[in-house]
C-alpha cells in the first residue's frame, strides 16, 4: 500500500480538501484504486452533532456515518464509497484510549499521549489499510493547520507511521498559502517557508508543496520556496484560484504534473491521465446553453457551505442539461403569505432542503404550498418533504394546524411525528435514521419514471421524524401519492402530486448520491422540469 498525507499550512480554509480529491481524481485516471479518509483534530466525537453554523454540513455516508463535509468531495471527485473509517476525530481518538484504559487494556502502565494516543491513530491507519487492501494508494487528509495544538498528535503519529511503512512508500503534500502584498505587488513566500519548517520540526519532511495563490508562480518564487524548503523545485506546485468551479481543481493541479510527481515519488509505474469525461462536464459547466433560477429555501442560508452538497448536486444536473443553474438563496424565514409571491414569484424551481428545529418552519410551509398552487416545479428533501406534507394537510386536506410533533408537540393532527420505538429516547444520535436504506418504487408514478423503472432504490437518511401511517389514507385520497416506501417498515419514503408540472419531495437525502458525470436522476429531472417551466413562459 501506498500513502499520501495532505496537510496544510499558513491558514485554514485552503482547499486543502480539495486538493486531496483531486489527486484522487487523476490517480484514478491513472488506472488507480484509491480511497481518501480525514483526521479531524476537534474533539466531537463526529460532527453530528455540530449546528452547521459551526461546522457546514454533515455529510452522511452508506453506512450511516455523519461526517465531515470533504467527504462528500471525495466521494464525489473519486469513485470511492467511504465508510466510518474514513473520518478519524480526536473525539474517537481518546474515547477509544480511555475506554481501553477503563477495561484495564494497557495492563497497569501510564497511559500516554505517545505512545498510546499516537499507537490509536496509527491503528487507525492500518484498520483502513486492511478494509481496503484492493486499493493502491489512500489518500489522508489531516485538518486543521500546522502547528496547531491538537493536530500535534496526529502528525507525530505520521511521522512513526511513516518509518514503519518506509519513507518510499510515503508521500507528504502539504498545502500552505502564497499571499500576495499588493502594496509592494509582491507574492511572497515567507509564510510557506515557516509552516513548512514547523511540520521539520516536528521531524515531517514534505515531499512535494502545493501553493494556493491568486496569480501564477514564477520560477523565481518557485525556485526560493524549493530551496528553504528542501524540495526540488518541480515538487513546487502551483494551486490556482479557479475560475468557475471546483471541479476544475484536477485540471489545474495536473498542469504541474502533480499526479506525475506523486507516482514517480512513490515509485508506481502508470500511464498518464486522460480526463476526457471531466474535461467535458467542466466544459458543460463553463459554456452552459440555457441558465435556470432556483430558490433554495432554508434557515442556514447566509452559510457558504451549509447546503453543499445540494448546490453540488444541482451543478451536476445541470451540467448533464448544459444549464446553469442559479441558487437564489431564501431564507425561509422572510416568506409567508403576504411575500411568497414577491419572493418566489419569478424563479422556475423551488427546492426546500433539510433541516432541525422550528425556526423559519412556517416560511418553508408556506413556500411549499406557493409552489404547489402555482404550478412551480418543487423539490422537497428530507425536512422538505416534511413541509410539503404539512401544507398539503393543512390546505389541501382540512387538517387544522397539522404539523410535526418536532414543531408542534400537541399538534392535533401530527401528520409528521416519531415513530412508536424511537418515544423516550433521549441520547441525541441514537434516535436518528442514518444511512443508506433500500425502499421500493410504485410502478406507474412519476418516481418510477424518473428512476428508470427501476424496483427499488437506495438512498442515504438522516432524519428522526416519519410521515405519520395514521394519517396515510387521507392525505392520499386528497392527492398526494405516496410513490416509494421503504422496503422493511413500509415508511415514506417518496410523496409526489400528479396533477402538478413537477411537485416532488422525498424523506431521503439524493444530494449524498450525485456524482459530477452521474448526477442524481431526482436532481436531473427536476432542472429538465426548471428548464421546461421556464421555456413555457413566453420571454
Ligand atoms: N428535522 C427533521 C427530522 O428530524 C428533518 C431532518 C432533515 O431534514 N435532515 O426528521
Amino acid at each position: 500500500m501506498k500513502y499520501i498525507f495532505v496537510t496544510g499550512g499558513v491558514v485554514s480554509s485552503l482547499g486543502k480538501g480539495l486538493a486531496a480529491a483531486s489527486i484522487g481524481t487523476l490517480l484514478e485516471h491513472r488506472n488507480l484504486k484509491v480511497t481518501l479518509q480525514k483526521f479531524d483534530p476537534y474533539l466531537n466525537v463526529d460532527p453530528g452533532t455540530m449546528s452547521p453554523f459551526q461546522h457546514g454540513e454533515v455529510y452522511v455516508l452508506d453506512d450511516g456515518a455523519e461526517t465531515d463535509l470533504d467527504l462528500g468531495h471525495y466521494e464525489r471527485f473519486t469513485n470511492c464509497v467511504l465508510t466510518k473509517f474514513n473520518n478519524l476525530t480526536s473525539g474517537q481518538v481518546f474515547e477509544n484510549v480511555i475506554k481501553r484504559e477503563r477495561r484495564g487494556g494497557y495492563l497497569g502502565k501510564t497511559v500516554q499521549f505517545i505512545p498510546h494516543v499516537t499507537d490509536e491513530i496509527k491503528k487507525r491507519l492500518n484498520d483502513v489499510t486492511e478494509r481496503n487492501s484492493d486499493c493502491d494508494v489512500i489518500i489522508t487528509e489531516i485538518g486543521g493547520t500546522v502547528g496547531d495544538i491538537e493536530g500535534h498528535l496526529f502528525l507525530e503519529a505520521l511521522r512513526q507511521f511513516s518509518l514503519e511503512v518506509g519513507r518510499e512508500n510515503v508521500c507528504f503534500i502539504h498545502v500552505t498559502l502564497l499571499p500576495l502584498i499588493r502594496a509592494a505587488g509582491e507574492i511572497k513566500t515567507k509564510p510557506t517557508q515557516q509552516s513548512v519548517a514547523k511540520l521539520r520540526e516536528i521531524g515531517i519532511q514534505p515531499d512535494i508543496i502545493i501553493c494556493r495563490t491568486e496569480h501564477d508562480l514564477d520560477e523565481d518564487n518557485r525556485r526560493k520556496i524549493a530551496m528553504f524548503c528542501n524540495v526540488e523545485s518541480k515538487n513546487v506546485v502551483a494551486f490556482r484560484d479557479v475560475a468557475h468551479t471546483i471541479y476544475e481543481c484536477p485540471l489545474d493541479l495536473r498542469t504541474d504534473k502533480i499526479d506525475r510527481l506523486v507516482v514517480d515519488r512513490l515509485g508506481i509505474d502508470s500511464p498518464t491521465p486522460e480526463l476526457e469525461e471531466w474535461e467535458e462536464f467542466v466544459a458543460n459547466i463553463i459554456n452552459p446553453l440555457h441558465e435556470v433560477n432556483v430558490a433554495v429555501v432554508g434557515k442556514y442560508i447566509e452559510l457558504q457551505d451549509a447546503y453543499k452538497s445540494i448546490y453540488e448536486s444541482l451543478t451536476h444536473a445541470g451540467a448533464a442539461h448544459k444549464t446553469k443553474v442559479n441558487v437564489v438563496r431564501v431564507d425561509s424565514e422572510t416568506v409567508s403569505a403576504d411575500t411568497a409571491a414577491g419572493i418566489l414569484g419569478k424563479v422556475d424551481g423551488i427546492l426546500i432542503p433539510g433541516g432541525f428545529g422550528d425556526r423559519g418552519i412556517e416560511g418553508m410551509i408556506e413556500t411549499a404550498r406557493y409552489a404547489r398552487e402555482n404550478g412551480i416545479p418543487f423539490f422537497g428533501i428530507c425536512l422538505g418533504m416534511q413541509v410539503a406534507t404539512i401544507d398539503y394537510a393543512r390546505n389541501v386536506c382540512g387538517l387544522e394546524n397539522a404539523n410535526s410533533t418536532e414543531f408542534d408537540k400537541n399538534s392535533p393532527h401530527p401528520v409528521i411525528c416519531l415513530q412508536e420505538e424511537q418515544k423516550g429516547i433521549k441520547d441525541m444520535g441514537a434516535t436518528m435514521r442514518l444511512g443508506s436504506c433500500e425502499s421500493i418504487i410504485l410502478a406507474g408514478t412519476r418516481a418510477a419514471e424518473i428512476y428508470d423503472n427501476v424496483d427499488s432504490i437506495r438512498e442515504r437518511h438522516r432524519h428522526r421524524y416519519e410521515f405519520n401511517p395514521d394519517y396515510r389514507d387521507q392525505i392520499q385520497d386528497a392527492g398526494l401519492v405516496i410513490s416509494s416506501v421503504s422496503a422493511d417498515e413500509g415508511l415514506v419514503e417518496i410523496v409526489e402530486l400528479p396533477s402538478h408540472p413537477y411537485f416532488v419531495a422525498a424523506q431521503f437525502h439524493p444530494e449524498f448520491r450525485s456524482r459530477p458525470t452521474k448526477p442524481h436522476p431526482l436532481f436531473s429531472s427536476f432542472v429538465k422540469a426548471a428548464l421546461d417551466a421556464k421555456s413555457a413562459v413566453p420571454a
